[in-house]
């Protein structure tokens, strides 16, 4: 039985790891919250006592962490405790230039790594249904390609080292642009007199049409399973994307690519979060939008 490591077992790692060992391979796992831990008994996973203990025979070592800072600090932890012939995987979303020196420091210890973000929120973590972008060598890709299949649906294999968190904020730029869009639509659509339904039936149906709308749609009514229609609960929290569109904007500055709609929508989101909205859902930024319109 392949023996797997899972490193951070908070929102979406505790529920990616419980589907690996629903899929039959023995997780030993490790967090620092002793909630997160607990979760984790319940669903099957054992606990180490530390990250470096978790590591101890494992064959395939996963992260699933906050940010670039937390993956490099548990692979400088984790990587003198590992066997030979390691497989890392991070699943964490994180800067490309922190995404690289994870690799870096895996292949200063002779080990195959990738770097595999995923898009599809905790729900999509807990069906099992998550999207992966990977980042790395074919061979390590190959290997990772099973275990990431049990906790997905979709693995798409983007290119070299940091390639997965390249797709991955690239992405999310365009989701972050594109809720502002249509949530300043329906404001607009407002003003004019316009219906949500009408607005939503013409433009789900017409050039208009994106994810943002059709499956997020930031009113109520149009799509019931949207978090408009749960007084914007998460979801996808406004402060997530903003570090998202952060991470987007600091590899636009690094790579001299030019982002405008992307800096505005940071700074769109940034406001939000400073005015206390980070908890709330993401297409909760038509409130702010509804707020500055009456200025
Ligand atoms: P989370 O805060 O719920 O979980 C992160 C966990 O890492 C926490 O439980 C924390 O205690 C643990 N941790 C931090 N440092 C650690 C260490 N040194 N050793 C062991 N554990 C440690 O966050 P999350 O929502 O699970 O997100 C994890 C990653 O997935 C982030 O990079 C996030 O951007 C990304 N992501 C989240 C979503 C989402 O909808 N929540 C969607 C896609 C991607």
């Amino acid at each position: 039985m392949t023996q797997i490591a899972f490193l951070g077992l908070g929102n979406m790692g505790g529920p990616m790891a419980a589907n690996l060992v629903a899929a039959g391979y023995a997780v030993t796992g490790f967090d620092l919250m002793p909630e997160a831990l607990d979760a984790a008994r319940a669903a099957g996973i054992a606990v180490a006592a530390s990250a470096e203990a978790a590591v101890e025979g494992a064959e395939i070592v996963v992260t699933m962490l906050p940010a670039g800072r937390h993956v490099l600090a548990v692979y400088d932890a984790v990587l003198p405790h590992v066997a030979e012939g390691v497989l890392l995987i991070d699943c964490s979303t994180i800067d490309v230039a922190s995404a690289r020196a994870a690799h870096d420091k895996a292949r200063g210890r002779g080990l195959a790594s990738l770097d595999a973000p995923v898009s599809g929120g905790v729900g999509g973590a807990k069906a099992a249904t998550l999207t992966f972008m990977a980042g790395g060598a074919p061979d390590a890709f190959a290997r990772a390609e099973p275990i990431l299949a049990r906790m997905g649906r979709k693995i798409v294999h983007c290119g070299e080292a940091g390639a997965g968190q390249a797709a991955k904020i690239c992405n999310n730029m365009i989701l972050g642009i594109s809720m502002i869009g249509v949530a300043e639509a329906f404001v607009l659509a407002e003003k004019l007199g316009l219906s949500h339904q009408a607005l939503f039936d013409v433009a789900s149906t017409s050039s208009g049409q994106c994810w943002s709308l059709t499956t997020y749609c930031p009113v109520p009514g149009p799509v019931p399973a949207s978090p408009a229609n749960n007084d914007y609960k998460p979801g996808f929290a406004a402060a997530l994307m903003l570090k998202d569109l952060r991470l987007s904007q600091e590899a636009a500055a690094s790579a001299s690519a030019a982002t405008p709609l992307g800096a505005q929508a940071e700074a769109i989101y940034a406001a939000f979060e400073a005015a206390g909205q980070g908890g709330t859902d993401f297409s909760g930024i038509i409130r702010s939008l509804r707020e500055a319109a009456r200025e």
